[in-house]
């Protein structure tokens, strides 16, 4: 399986007017909000340096009858799409830092107006889907994954492994992929909860499902484990061992010298782990 096998739609990068470069915060949580709006109407205001300094990170909609996905501020920085906290929502019940909020967060829009009133409010599903799997990619993906997919960075040789561990340490819950009135509560009451013809808000279980297995498990993005070399106990010290197996059990000594030897493995097979860490750490 490969990143083509995600079919992610293409992400393009338009430059907000507004953020701020870098993050004072490690990534905590991936908010979803609603547009109230499309994609590309969203593209434009956030590229308008005359607008009030807004932005989040993507937009997800349709262009053209296409999925599209817009990035609108490169993921080592700082969006401006959920600053305005508010204790009405959930997120300090939940043991966040109620500053700082944009740069805990990586945040992304979602196109609810199709031209069609009966649709007013409603997130299609292949824009909720190309989201889910977005998500998938950054939580799940390797550096170059990334990369490949377009996703924009702005220093990718000193900033992209601190977010991919940052990232990597966030659980996949619904206290870690939320909507933005979970911050905002009462300042943005309907971001993304029922509003106009939908009836059900951000599908949270149904995110976090998609997110944690669906696009995981059968794209397998995370990459298998490295191919670790083996230590083996030296055949003579083993022949050893099975020969002195009746002495070492009345020879105290003679237990503690094994015991000894097999602290030494043990202490092998920890320098191996710390390199699969390592490894892992890279990736
Ligand atoms: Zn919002």
């Amino acid at each position: 399986m490969t990143l083509a096998d995600l079919k992610l739609p293409p992400i393009t990068f338009h430059r907000a007017a507004h953020y701020t470069e870098g993050r004072t915060e490690p990534v905590r949580a991936f908010v979803n909000h609603r547009m109230v709006g499309t994609v590309a109407g969203t593209t434009s205001y956030f590229q308008n340096p005359a607008t009030r300094p807004v932005s989040t990170h993507f937009g997800v909609g349709k262009i053209s009858g296409k999925v599209v996905i817009h990035q609108y501020v490169p993921l080592d920085d700082t969006a401006y799409g959920n600053g305005n906290y508010d204790p009405s929502g959930r997120w300090d019940d939940w043991g966040y830092k109620t500053t700082e909020v944009n740069a805990q967060t990586v945040s992304i829009e979602h196109q609810d107006h199709w031209g069609d009133d009966s649709l007013k409010g409603i997130v299609l599903p292949e824009v909720q889907e190309a989201s889910q799997k977005l998500q998938a990619l950054i939580r799940w993906g390797t550096i170059a994954q990334w990369k490949a997919a377009g996703i924009t960075i702005r220093n990718w040789d000193t900033n992209a492994p601190i977010l991919r561990k940052e990232i990597s340490n966030i659980p996949v819950d619904g206290h870690h992929i939320i909507m933005h009135w979970d911050i905002a509560g009462a300042l943005k009451p309907y971001c993304w909860r029922p509003w106009q013809k939908d009836t059900v808000g951000f599908p949270r279980s149904t995110y976090v499902a998609r997110i944690r297995d669906t696009y995981r498990e059968a794209l397998q993005l995370v990459p298998p484990p490295p191919v670790v070399e083996t230590v083996t106990l030296p055949k003579a010290d083993y022949d050893r061992l099975l020969a002195e197996k009746a002495t070492l059990l009345t020879d105290k000594a003679a237990l503690v010298a094994a015991l000894e030897k097999a602290n030494g493995y043990v202490a092998k097979l920890l320098l191996k782990l710390q390199d699969i860490q390592a490894v892992i750490d890279r990736a």
